[in-house]
Parts: C-alpha cells; sequence; structure tokens
C-alpha cells in the first residue's frame, strides 16, 4: 500500500482515493477489495539523457499503469515542469474510472516527462521522445498498454512514440493513438476532448430543461482541449465570453470570435492582445460571471482558498482533476453544479479508442461514423450518471466514481483476482 502522511495536505493521489471511498460507500464495493483497486499495478521511472549544444541534460520520465482489469492500459503522455510521481499516479488512476465510466474495453495508465516542452527545441524533444519511449517500450504494447497525447504533447510526439516503439518491435500503428493521419491517425481525434466538452454539456442543459443559446461561457486553457471546447461551444449558440492561456486572458461580454481567436493564436502564440477584447490578469479568469466554467489546463485550480469566490452556475472539468475535494465541499454547499472530468473530457479517450480499432481492424472509419459512435458512448454514459445521481441523491461525481468502480470491482472478480 502507499503510504499516507496525515499532517499535511492530501497529494493528488490521495484526493482520488477519497472520491473512491465516498463512491464505495454509495456502491457498496467490499472495504476489502479497495486497496487492490486504489493503488496501480506497475509503475516505472526512467532517466532520459539528452544531449544538446554539447551538454548533458537529464530528464525523469513515469508510465504508471494503474488497472487493466477491464483491457489494455490507456491514457496520456504529458510533458510539463511539475510533472512528479504522485501527479501521475492520480492521473492514472483517474484513467481507469474514466474507461470504465464509458465502458470502452481499457484500463487506465498515465505517463509524462518533468521538463518545459516550450523552452525545448523540435530537436531535444524528438530525441527525448524517442528514448523515452525506448526505454519503457517493454511494457508498452497494443494489447497491454497504449499512450496518447496529453497536456504538452501532440500528434508529432506520437509519431515519434510509434517510430521509436516500432524499431524495436516492427510497425505497430495501434502501440499510440492520437498519432498523425499519415501514420494511421484517425480523423476527428484532434477535437474530440473539446467536442465531448460539448456534447456532455449540452446533454446536462436539455436534461435541466435549457439550452445552450446564448449562455455565457469562461474557459481556462486555451490549448488542444481549451480550444476545440471554445469552437464547440460558439457553434451551439453559446457565448464564449473569456479565455486565458499562460500568458494572459482576453475578454469580451459580447462573446469573442472564436475561429478569428484561433488564428490570432496560431500567428503570435497567445489568445493576448486579440483584436475587440479586453486583457484579464491572473486567476481573474477563474471569477467571471457566467452560466458555465470550464477549466481546461492544470489540475487543482479550484480549492479551498478560492472556491467561495467562483461566480459560475455549472463548472464543466474539460482539465483533469481541477477542483479539489476542498474546493467541492464550498461549491456543492453554494448550489454549483459540477460536471466531473471522467466523463466531462471522456471524449478524447474515447476517439482513441475509435482509432486503435481502426489500426487493428486496418480500417478507416468515415468522421461521420466517429461523431456518431461518440455522441452514442458519452450520451449513454452520461445518462446513466444522471440517473444514478438521482436514484442515490449524490453528486455527478459521486455517480461517475461510483458507477466506474463497480464496473472494474465486478470486472476483477470475473478475473478471480478479488474473491469477495
Ligand atoms: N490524455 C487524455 C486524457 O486524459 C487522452 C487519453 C487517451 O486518449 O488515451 O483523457
Amino acid at each position: 500500500m502507499i503510504a499516507k502522511d496525515s499532517k499535511r495536505a492530501p497529494s493528488p493521489f490521495e484526493e482520488v482515493n477519497q472520491r473512491l471511498e465516498e463512491a464505495r460507500e454509495i456502491s457498496g464495493v467490499p472495504k476489502e477489495a479497495m486497496e487492490l483497486l486504489e493503488n496501480p499495478y506497475r509503475e516505472i521511472r526512467v532517466e532520459i539523457p539528452i544531449y544538446s549544444h554539447g551538454h548533458l541534460s537529464v530528464y525523469t520520465g513515469y508510465r504508471i499503469q494503474h488497472n487493466a482489469a477491464r483491457g489494455p492500459y490507456k491514457g496520456g503522455i504529458r510533458y510539463h515542469p511539475h510533472v512528479d510521481l504522485d501527479e501521475v499516479r492520480a492521473l492514472a488512476s483517474l484513467m481507469t474510472w474514466k474507461t470504465a465510466l464509458v465502458n470502452i474495453p481499457f484500463g487506465g495508465a498515465k505517463g509524462g516527462v518533468a521538463c518545459d516542452p516550450h523552452a525545448m527545441s523540435e530537436e531535444e524533444l524528438f530525441e527525448l521522445t524517442n528514448t523515452f519511449f525506448t526505454r519503457i517500450a517493454m511494457i508498452l504494447g497494443p494489447n497491454r498498454d497504449v499512450p496518447a497525447p496529453d497536456m504538452g504533447t501532440n500528434a508529432k510526439v506520437m509519431g515519434w512514440a510509434m517510430a521509436a516503439y516500432g524499431r524495436i518491435n516492427g510497425h505497430t500503428p495501434a502501440i499510440v493513438t492520437g498519432k498523425p493521419l499519415e501514420l494511421g491517425g484517425s480523423v476527428g481525434r484532434e477535437d474530440a476532448t473539446g467536442k465531448g466538452v460539448v456534447i456532455v454539456t449540452e446533454q446536462w442543459a436539455k436534461a435541466s430543461a435549457l439550452s445552450l443559446e446564448g449562455t455565457r461561457v469562461v474557459i481556462q486553457g486555451f490549448g488542444n482541449v481549451g480550444s476545440f471546447a471554445a469552437l464547440n461551444f460558439a457553434q451551439k449558440g453559446a457565448r464564449v465570453i473569456a479565455v486565458n492561456d499562460v500568458k494572459g486572458g482576453v475578454k469580451n461580454d459580447k462573446g469573442l470570435n472564436i475561429p478569428n481567436l484561433m488564428e490570432h493564436v496560431k500567428a503570435t502564440g497567445s489568445v493576448v492582445g486579440f483584436e475587440g477584447s479586453d486583457p484579464l490578469e491572473g486567476d481573474e479568469i477563474l471569477y467571471q460571471e457566467c452560466e458555465f466554467l470550464v477549466p481546461a489546463a492544470l489540475g487543482g485550480v479550484i480549492t479551498g482558498e478560492n472556491a467561495s469566490k467562483i461566480k459560475a452556475q455549472v463548472i464543466v472539468e474539460a482539465a483533469n482533476h481541477p477542483v479539489t475535494p476542498d474546493g467541492e465541499d464550498i461549491l456543492v454547499k453554494n448550489g454549483v453544479v459540477m460536471i466531473p472530468d471522467l466523463i466531462a473530457n471522456a471524449g478524447g479517450v474515447t476517439v482513441s479508442y475509435f482509432e486503435w480499432a481502426q489500426n487493428i481492424q486496418q480500417f478507416a472509419w468515415k468522421e461521420a461514423r466517429i461523431d456518431d459512435e461518440l455522441h452514442a458512448i458519452l450520451g449513454k454514459a452520461f445518462a446513466q450518471v444522471l440517473d444514478y445521481a438521482k436514484k442515490y441523491q449524490c453528486t455527478y461525481r459521486q455517480a461517475s466514481f461510483a458507477i466506474a468502480l463497480d464496473r472494474v470491482y465486478r470486472a476483477s472478480k470475473a478475473r478471480g483476482y478479488i474473491r469477495v
């Protein structure tokens, strides 16, 4: 068991386990099964030495395989300066519950390298990716563990990853998802997470007899997830009134023109200075008056310290783990609805599943099929969450964890790993 230190604030992994404990009480999964279900199966840490301009830098990379009772380990690879063992553990665990909730045949994993990809050249990133994947290749495989992009990585990095694995094992497109189309990537994968955020939000609105038309949306983060969420919200007639990125934020109460803003970001590297917008400083983005606040950046941004300042009616968790449990207690007391990460950002891994299936079939699906199947999978999963929350009088997060925990528990039991 991974030791706890009760004197300090809970770590992200401990916070995920806190949520699992709540879900256990609701779902009735036996206590005795929890040690196996909470903790990762395998954790690997590798050194990644890179030479650049004659100077040696040694980076640290992780791959954590949390649970594979329902299928191969699945989850992204993050390149970010804050990557550490505990956070990767938390994110790996979240993947187990996410794939179980949307009922796709995968388990959960996560990986990462502590580095600042924005401060590195393309050659350095290639070297880093090549060495990292070569060093973890022995625990990967299309039926074992299938990585994907996450914060700081993208299709290009996945192409390099596939090549590194292929040099050892032969051409294996199904080894990673989120690849470039030229290497067997799937249409619709790039925008899938952002699109899924909006599919789920619209479903919540319909179930609450509301419409997205004209509602105010604020998005923290304008990377892959935030920008495509913004675009999909705008296409549904919502007003995206504020967005930000690491360099700053922009606001326009009438609604920002998202396609133009995406062009501006392509040209300048940031949302800052977008024509016809007012600037927003620091954390101000979180405290705007709006119907939907969409954290789409780092984890742990809404906490016990700042949750009481939130003026949004609904928080849609496009990022993984953006609200800490003590932040959530305050939000629930204040009547803020939370659509949790497990369902809100599951569009990405769902289309990753389609990519993996296409690679194995060696047959490419049409975009319309991807779109239909994505709507079907997310729609069914969120309908189950809505019903469960009503039946057990619990939050959507508790319902999501409880449904997922029960599925993984049953699969582990069917394999004979758990006998209670
Ligand atoms: N990194 C994404 C996530 O957190 C996608 C994972 C995947 O496609 O496997 O869900």
